[in-house]
């Protein structure tokens, strides 16, 4: 509906169908950072803080580059989309279109395969990005974020938003899935993107001494990598972590920090 109101009907198919995959997942990001930001900065900032990892607040200058890059990575978002349905219309794309021809069964299990499928892309491209040939170009512009905000997310340079756009051709030309639960498959990925970047750990303190915690990330985990350039390379899950030993050596200590301090000591 959204998209009838915002882009001419005039405008050719293809520019209508590039704006308006910019617009969703601009709005997208601009909604869950924005609701992020409302109330780890502005409502809950006091009573939250002590969860706030790194004790201070991110810089004006950062919060203006880490949007600016965002909207250019919509953008991005929005050019590998097109082309990728343009692409598929010509064949070899597994979505499907009427959801009784898989199941619910399947509806479901498809958006648990593609985040499984997502947290393993990731891993990879983003330790790949930290080899030092390819970091400047690719990774750098993320990094600039030492202290990330919820804004954060979708700061990419633009070689590395079409890495991470990637994962739409991918899922397209591999996994049978309806667009409603790839629909849910992107919720889910920008609700921990933002957590992840929002700064406040608010897991509990036994979280890292459970099976649990050792099979899902933290924000902790991710604005550690942000802190020191290495080691904690997952998204999701704390697996492809701990298989190649990549996670930061203080990483449970950083932790226990986060979660063990109070007001009076
Ligand atoms: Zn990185
Ligand atoms: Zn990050």
């Amino acid at each position: 509906m959204l998209r009838e109101i915002l882009i001419p009907k005039g405008w050719p198919k293809v520019t209508q169908m590039f704006v308006g995959i910019a617009l969703e997942n601009w709005i997208r990001y601009a909604l869950f950072a924005g609701i992020a930001w409302l109330l780890a900065y502005l409502l809950f900032k006091k009573r939250w803080w002590l969860r706030k990892i790194i004790q201070r607040d991110p810089t004006s200058s950062d919060v203006r580059r880490e949007v600016k890059y965002s909207l250019l990575t919509a953008l991005i978002y929005g050019l590998v989309g097109s082309a990728t349905i343009v692409l598929a219309r010509h064949g070899g794309s597994q979505f499907y279109g009427r959801i009784e021809s898989h199941g619910w069964a399947w509806f479901i299990g498809s958006i648990g395969i593609a985040i499984i499928v997502h947290d393993t892309w990731f891993y990879w491209t983003h330790r790949l990005m930290h080899h030092r040939r390819l970091f400047r170009l690719f990774h750098r512009v993320h990094h600039e974020s030492t202290n990330p905000s919820p804004w954060a997310a979708y700061s990419f340079a633009p070689l590395e938003a079409t890495v991470q756009a990637g994962i739409f051709p991918l899922l397209v030309f591999t996994l049978p899935m309806h667009p409603l639960a790839f629909f849910a498959f992107m919720i889910w990925q920008i609700t921990f993107n933002v957590i992840g970047h929002t700064g406040y750990e608010y897991h509990p303190r036994w979280l890292l001494n459970s099976w649990l915690g050792k099979v899902i990330n933290t924000p902790t985990h991710h604005v550690q990598h942000h802190e020191k350039m290495r080691g904690n390379y997952g998204l999701y899950f704390n697996v492809w972590d701990r298989l190649m030993g990549t996670n930061h050596r203080d990483y449970p200590s950083r932790f226990e920090e986060v979660t063990t301090r109070s007001r009076h000591p």
